[in-house]
Parts: C-alpha cells; sequence; structure tokens
C-alpha cells in the first residue's frame, strides 16, 4: 500500500532543497518556519486522514493504474461516484483543519492532463498519454503532493501572451533540443506550492498559433534549480510570530500560496506533457478550471460547518442562543452552505467518463457552484460577524490577559454569560476573526471570489453552455408560436 503517514511527509519535505524567500530572507528551515509550519500541518491531515479506518472510503480509492490502494488526492476519477467522493473529502478536511487543505489542486491538475493528453494523442498523433500516465504512477506510488500550476502574471489583460511588452509574464518554452525543453516565467497564487514534491504546470488560457510557445505542460521536482519561491502574505501572518496562541485564531491550521518564479528551468521530455499543441491548451484550461470550481463545493462548505458552528457558540457565550433573530441568521447560514454543497454533489453526480476512461464533472453545474462561492461565504461571514459582535475586533491582546496586573480586568469586563470562562470567549471570537478576515479568510473569503477563476469566467462558461436558444424553443412552443417537433 502506498499511503505515508503525516509524520512521512514531513520528513519527505525536510530532504528537500526548494529556494523559498518569506519577509526578504532566504528560509533555511521551512518545514519549522512558524508562519509556514500551519499550511503543512493542514497538507499533513490528508495523509493521516487516509489512514484513519473511520475515513477510508472518502480518503483512500483504488488505483486504476496499479490496483493499489492511493490517497484520493492521486487518483484519477473512475466514476462519477468517485467524484462524489471527492467533494465529500474535501468537505471532511475543510471540518478538520478550518483552512485550505492544498492538495486539491494537484489531484484537479492530474485528472484534467489525463483527459486531454489522451485526447491530443488521438488527434494529434503526439505521445503525452503515456508519459503522463507514467508521472501519475509516480505520484501515486510515492503519495506525493502536486502544485496544479496554471495562473501565470498576465501583465496587461487586453494583450494576449506573445504580445506582452514583456514575453515572460506568461510562463513560455525559450529553448528545446533533443533532452527535454528550458522554460521561462512564473506562476502566481501557488496554492501550496511550498508544501509539494511536484510542480505541475499548464497553461492559463486558451492559446492561439501564434501564442504555441506559451501552449505548456510539464512537471518538475519542486526543488529543482532555477525555481525560486516567493511567500505570500496573509492578513495578520506576524500574529504567529507572536507567541500568543489565542490571537492567531487557528494556532494549528493554516492555508498557503506563493509566486514561483521559473527562471530557465530545465524539463526533460519524459516531464514534458504538452508542448505548442494550442488547440488543446484550452480544454486543460476549461477542465482543470471545473474540477477546481467542483472543490469549493467541498472544502469551502467544511469551513463554514465550523464558522456556523463557531457563530452559534459564541451566541451561547453571549447569551442571545435563544434570540428568534439569531435563530433564523444561523438557519440561513445553514441554508446557504448546504446550498453550495448540493452543487458540489450535482456537479458530481452528473460527471460523465471521457475518451481516456477518466471522470468529467458536468461544466455547466460545476460553473455554477463556484459562481455561488464567489457570493455565498460572503454573506455566511456578514452574519457570523453579525452574531459574534463587535468585540471581536476591538478585544485586546492574549498578552494583556495574561498579565500579572490588567489581566483580572479583561477576565472580569470580557465575560458573556456567568459560567463560561472568559478565555472560551476569546478563543472563538479570535477563531471567527481568524475565518472571516484574517488568515484563514484568504481561502474563505478572497479565494472564494477568485480562486479557480474570478466571477465572469464562470459567467462566460455558463453563458457557453447554457444553451439559451433551446429555452427560447420551449417558450415559442409553449406560447403556440411554433410546433412541436
Ligand atoms: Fe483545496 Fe479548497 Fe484549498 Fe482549493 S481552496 S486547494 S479546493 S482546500
Ligand atoms: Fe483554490
Amino acid at each position: 500500500m502506498a499511503l505515508k503517514t503525516g509524520r512521512d511527509y514531513l520528513e519527505s519535505l525536510r530532504k528537500l532543497n526548494m529556494t523559498i524567500y518569506l519577509f526578504g530572507e532566504k528560509i533555511e528551515n521551512f518545514v519549522d518556519h512558524p508562519v509556514i509550519r500551519p499550511s503543512i500541518n493542514s497538507v499533513a491531515r490528508t495523509y493521516e486522514l487516509a489512514l484513519d479506518e473511520r475515513y477510508r472510503d472518502l480518503m483512500t480509492a483504488t488505483s486504476n493504474l496499479t490496483g493499489k490502494t492511493v490517497n484520493r488526492f492521486t487518483h484519477l476519477h473512475q466514476s462519477a461516484e468517485d467524484l462524489v467522493r471527492k467533494v465529500k473529502m474535501l468537505r471532511l478536511l475543510g471540518q478538520k483543519t478550518a483552512s485550505c487543505f492544498q492538495r486539491c489542486v494537484g489531484m484537479d491538475a492530474l485528472n484534467a492532463i489525463d483527459t486531454v493528453t489522451y485526447e491530443m494523442d488521438r488527434k494529434l498523433g503526439t505521445n503525452y498519454h503515456e508519459r503522463f500516465r507514467r508521472f501519475a504512477t509516480y505520484v501515486q506510488e510515492n503519495d506525493l503532493v502536486v502544485d496544479g500550476a496554471m495562473t501565470d502574471p498576465k501583465g496587461d489583460r487586453s494583450l494576449r501572451p506573445s504580445r506582452q511588452a514583456d514575453p515572460d509574464l506568461y510562463l513560455r518554452v525559450v529553448r528545446k533540443n533533443s533532452d527535454g525543453i528550458v522554460v521561462r516565467g512564473a506562476k502566481a497564487h501557488q496554492t501550496g506550492a511550498v508544501n509539494s514534491h511536484e510542480i505541475c504546470v499548464m497553461p492559463t488560457v486558451a492559446m492561439t498559433e501564434e501564442d504555441r510557445d506559451y501552449a505548456v505542460s510539464f512537471a518538475v521536482p519542486s526543488d529543482t534549480p532555477g525555481l525560486l519561491y516567493i511567500y505570500g502574505r496573509q492578513s495578520c501572518d506576524t500574529r504567529k510570530l507572536e507567541g500568543s496562541e489565542i490571537d492567531v485564531g487557528n494556532a494549528r491550521y493554516g492555508g498557503q500560496e506563493a509566486l514561483v518564479i521559473f527562471d530557465d528551468v530545465f524539463v526533460p521530455w519524459e516531464r514534458v506533457f504538452m508542448c505548442g499543441e494550442y488547440q488543446f491548451s484550452g480544454a486543460l484550461v476549461e477542465r482543470f478550471a471545473a474540477y477546481h470550481r467542483q472543490s469549493y463545493g467541498g472544502c469551502k462548505v467544511g469551513v463554514g460547518d465550523v464558522l456556523i458552528g463557531a457563530a452559534a457558540v459564541m451566541a451561547e457565550y453571549n447569551g442571545t442562543a435563544g434570540a428568534s433573530h439569531i435563530r433564523e441568521k444561523l438557519i440561513e447560514m445553514i441554508h446557504l452552505n448546504e446550498t453550495l454543497y448540493c452543487c458540489g454533489l450535482a456537479c458530481s453526480s452528473q460527471g460523465h467518463r471521457t475518451p481516456s476512461g477518466t471522470y468529467l464533472v458536468d461544466l455547466l453545474l460545476a460553473n455554477v457552484c463556484k459562481l455561488n462561492v464567489t457570493r455565498y461565504p460572503y454573506e455566511i461571514a456578514r452574519l457570523a460577524e453579525d452574531i459574534a459582535g463587535g468585540l471581536m475586533v476591538t478585544m485586546p491582546s492574549e498578552k494583556d490577559f495574561r498579565h500579572p496586573e490588567i489581566g483580572r480586568y479583561l477576565e472580569k469586563y470580557l465575560k458573556g454569560v456567568a459560567g463560561v470562562p472568559t478565555e472560551h470567549r476569546m478563543r472563538m471570537l479570535r477563531l471567527i476573526e481568524n475565518l472571516t478576515m484574517g488568515c484563514a479568510a484568504v481561502g474563505y473569503r478572497t479565494e472564494s471570489m477568485h480562486g479557480a477563476g474570478s466571477p465572469q469566467a464562470q459567467r462566460i462558461v455558463i453563458s457557453r453552455l447554457a444553451n439559451l436558444d433551446h429555452k427560447k424553443k420551449l417558450a415559442r412552443i409553449i406560447a403556440g408560436i411554433d410546433e412541436e417537433e
């Protein structure tokens, strides 16, 4: 069985020789860095839960490549049921970490590249699929974390990749020889990149013939020479350096994004899955995006579960739990959260088999799922802030609370209902702050907006797939204008 433990995962990260910068400094030991470690703990949960008997059905699958039990994050979906289990797995992990656990981008990249390379080979006579499957088998056998890297910096959004003033603003092939290719460029907002063993690159938009150097997909080990990681800041991240657990809100878990620079990185042909086949770049973008838009119908719902729970506990601590408007607000939050889950399940259960045998979600429903995700977490967060009260953003620090002289004033005046320790009330307020405007808000709010594509990207797909002409025809038939065919 190719399953690693959480401890194995941590040890495997220590062996990587990556170049990482954070706060203007080169980080030598990123695994134990207080700002980075919570994000590693989140990924480690994807390993730990896979070895927990209670979650085995969700967290593992039987590989179609090797017949062995593999972590579902490395699996190629072989049925609509696999797609449904993926969404359930992501909800579970959202509940367990209350943050982004990062490993989904690699799973979504593996599945998208699998389907596209198969169809590309059949149409163009290329030989990418076999190579890709060897890579996928290696990922499964070694239970690796893969960063699915799509988003380029994009420079002037009105210009195509090859028309940019700086040609590197989209990642491109700068040289080719008989051994492989050399690539230059960057990938932005890379979720979990520093916590990954492999970086798996895809193009970020549909390319035309003049952009063929930009139509490139490949995978390289994350410590390949020429790769540089510049760690992204998150709101309140330096609280993790203060040594006060309460103020962090979620001290154990967190998400991670980085800017990844490819400074003339060599990729052997064995690891190249697209090189110039611009005709298939659009399909790769669309499918990766669709899988990741499905993902949000799981992970955001799991984090939403924690936020709803926190709001309900806060109402108890504040003595407002019995008020009818508070109960109504909690019901509203649950309704919104479960609606997102419905969308995640719907696009999965309506998934279909592609020619490679790998299952793809229903594209229209996956985009509807994500478009709802650009709105509902904001409303859920607004209601949580409403229930929590303003103390969430005006509360003094844990150091004041622990202070030998003034601590007793906070103990006395920050008290809610008698019987609940003041510290518990502070902890719950900080958790809600973390989820709605602290580090976890990156994943729960702004990432809900822009992750897997900004809302306009979903609207474009929805307008293309909705078949409005068919709806118009239905109306004309019912109104007696057209005959039923
Ligand atoms: Fe996974 Fe959600 Fe994080 Fe994307 S935002 S990597 S789907 S946990
Ligand atoms: Fe994301």
